[in-house]
C-alpha cells in the first residue's frame, strides 16, 4: 500500500533533508494486518506507545546515537510508568496482567523507535531479563528484581555469554561456589546489552561440577556490589545501547538469589532464549515497514532524468517485493504469537521468524540504501543507521545457524 504526498526538502548543517508538508504523521507505506490481528484495546496500547515514542523518544535519538549512549533509567521510567515494561506480568507485582498477545501488540510498536540500539535494549529487558524471575522466583525475588524492573527503576541484563562460550552455553566457565548462606561468584561475561548501567544481572553459573546442562543455575546479581567490574565494548553499530564486558571476582550474593531449583538454569534460559526469537522479528516487522515508507518517500522527491526515482518501474517491483515479504513474515509471527497465547510450543514458528528476520532486514537496508544512492551512505539517514545496525539481527539472541540447527532437529527428526 503506496500513498504518495507533496515532500519538503530543507537543508540542516550542510545537508539535505526531506519531510513531509502534508502531515508528519503520513506513512507512505503501512501494514493492513495489525488492525485484523489486534483488537481495538491492542491497537490503543500501540497508539499510547507511538505518541510517547514520537514525543519523549524519538526527538532524542540522533544525539543518543551521536553520544553513543543513552539516558536508559530516563527510558526505563517512562516506559514502566506508561505500564509497558510488565503487560503480560502479574498485577501484584506492578505488571498488567494481560495475555502475551497484548505484549506482542506493545513489542511491535517498539519498532518505531527510530535508533533501533534502544528499541532492541528495550527488548531484552522485558522478554528475557524479567520473564524468568516472573515464572520461577520467589516472593522476595519477586519483590526486590521484578517489581522494579516492571516499574523502570531498575534496567537489566542478561549475563549468558564468555570469551570462550556463546552459541554452546553448556561450556561457560563462570562458577558460583556454595559459602555458608551466599553463593561466591567468579568469572566474566561478554557481549553483554545494558551491562554499563544495569542495576541487575540475571547471571548463569556453573553451581556443581555435574553434566554440563544440569550443573547451571540462574542467579539474579545485583551489580552495584563490590568485585563486579565493567568494561565499555566499543560496537560498529547499536551506537546508543550500552554493550560491557562483566567481570565478577568472588561477588557474594544470597544462595537464595537462584531462581527455582538450583541445577535447572540451564533449561530455564533456553526456554527464554525461544521466546527471544519471537521478540526480534516481532518488533523489527514494524521497523522494515518503516524503512519502506521512508524508502518511498524519498525516492518519490528525488528526481533524475526528468522524472522521480520512485516512477520508474523497477523501484516500484523491489519495494513492492520487500513489503510482500515482511507481510510474510508478519503473518508466520502472529500465528506464532496466537500460539504462545494459548500456551503451545512455538519452538519451530518462532526459530524461522528469527531466521527470516535476520535475513530480510539485511536485504530491506541493502536494497533501500541503494535507491537513495549517496545520501543512503550518509551517516544520518535512517535507512543508514538501519544497514549498520540491523547486522546484529543474525547474531545476537541466537545465530542464523544455531536456529536452521534447531530446526533441523524439528523439521527432520527421523520417526
Ligand atoms: C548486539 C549484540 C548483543 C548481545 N547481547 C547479549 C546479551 O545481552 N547477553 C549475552 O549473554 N550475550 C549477548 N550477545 C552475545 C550473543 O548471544 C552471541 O554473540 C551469540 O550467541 C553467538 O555466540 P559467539 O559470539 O560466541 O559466537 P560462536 O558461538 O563462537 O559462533 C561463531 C560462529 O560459528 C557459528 N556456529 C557456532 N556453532 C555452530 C554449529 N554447531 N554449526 C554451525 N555454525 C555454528 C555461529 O553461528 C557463528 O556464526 C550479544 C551479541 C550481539 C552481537
Amino acid at each position: 500500500m503506496f500513498s504518495r504526498s507533496v515532500c519538503v526538502r530543507r537543508v540542516v548543517n550542510g545537508v539535505r533533508q526531506f519531510s513531509s508538508s502534508k502531515n508528519l504523521a503520513t506513512a507512505y507505506y503501512s501494514s493492513v494486518l495489525p488492525e485484523r490481528f489486534y483488537n481495538e484495546e491492542q491497537l490503543q496500547m500501540q497508539r499510547s506507545l507511538k505518541k510517547l515514542i514520537d514525543t519523549q523518544i524519538n526527538p532524542f535519538v540522533d544525539e543518543w546515537e551521536a553520544q553513543e549512549q543513552m539516558p536508559s533509567h530516563h527510558i526505563w521510567k517512562l516506559m514502566g510508568d506508561a505500564g509497558f515494561l510488565g503487560v503480560h506480568k502479574p498485577i501484584e507485582y506492578g505488571g498488567m496482567g494481560l495475555s502475551y498477545k497484548y505484549h506482542a501488540a506493545v513489542l511491535e510498536e517498539l519498532g518505531s523507535i527510530k535508533a533501533y540500539g534502544v528499541s532492541s535494549s528495550i527488548a531484552v529487558h522485558t522478554d528475557v531479563i524479567v520473564p524468568p524471575v516472573a515464572m520461577y522466583g520467589s516472593d522476595r525475588l519477586k519483590k526486590e528484581f521484578l517489581a522494579p524492573s516492571i516499574s523502570g527503576d531498575y534496567v537489566g541484563c542478561v549475563a549468558s555469554s564468555e570469551p570462550g562460550a556463546g552459541s554452546d552455553v553448556a561450556s561457560i566457565k563462570t562458577k558460583a561456589v556454595r559459602r555458608g548462606d551466599d553463593l561466591i561468584i567468579n568469572g566474566q561475561k561478554i557481549w553483554i546489552t545494558n551491562g554499563l548501567k544495569a542495576d541487575w544481572a540475571l547471571l548463569i553459573a556453573n553451581t556443581s561440577e555435574g553434566a554440563p546442562h544440569k550443573n547451571k543455575s540462574l542467579i539474579c546479581v545485583p551489580l552495584n556490589v563490590p568485585g563486579v567490574t565493567r568494561v565499555k565494548i566499543e560496537k560498529i553499530g547499536l551506537k546508543s545501547a550500552d554493550w560491557a564486558q562483566l567481570f565478577f571476582e568472588d561477588v557474594r550474593v544470597p544462595a537464595a538469589n537462584i531462581l527455582g531449583k538450583e541445577g535447572d538454569g540451564f533449561k530455564q534460559l533456553m526456554i527464554q532464549f525461544q521466546d527471544e526469537r519471537l521478540t526480534f522479528p516481532l518488533f523489527l516487522v514494524k521497523s522494515m515497514d518503516d524503512l519502506i515508507s521512508e524508502t518511498v518517500k524519498f525516492t518519490q522527491e528525488r528526481k533524475t532524468f526528468g522524472k522521480s526515482v520512485f516512477d520508474n518501474q523497477v523501484v516500484q517491483f523491489r519495494l513492492g517485493e520487500l513489503a510482500t515479504e515482511i507481510e510474510s513474515l508478519r503473518a508466520l509471527v502472529y500465528t506464532a504469537v496466537e500460539m504462545h497465547s494459548e500456551g503451545k510450543d512455538v519452538t519451530r514458528l518462532a526459530s524461522m521468524a528469527k531466521l527470516k528476520c535476520g535475513r530480510l532486514v539485511r536485504e530491506i537496508a541493502d536494497s533501500c540504501l541503494q535507491f537513495y544512492g549517496g545520501m543512503g551512505f550518509a551517516s544520518e539517514t535512517q535507512v543508514s543507521r538501519a544497514y549498520r545496525d540491523l547486522r546484529a539481527t543474525s547474531i545476537a539472541g541466537g545465530t542464523d545457524e544455531i536456529n536452521l540447527q534447531i530446526l533441523g532437529r524439528i523439521l527432520f527428526k527421523k520417526n
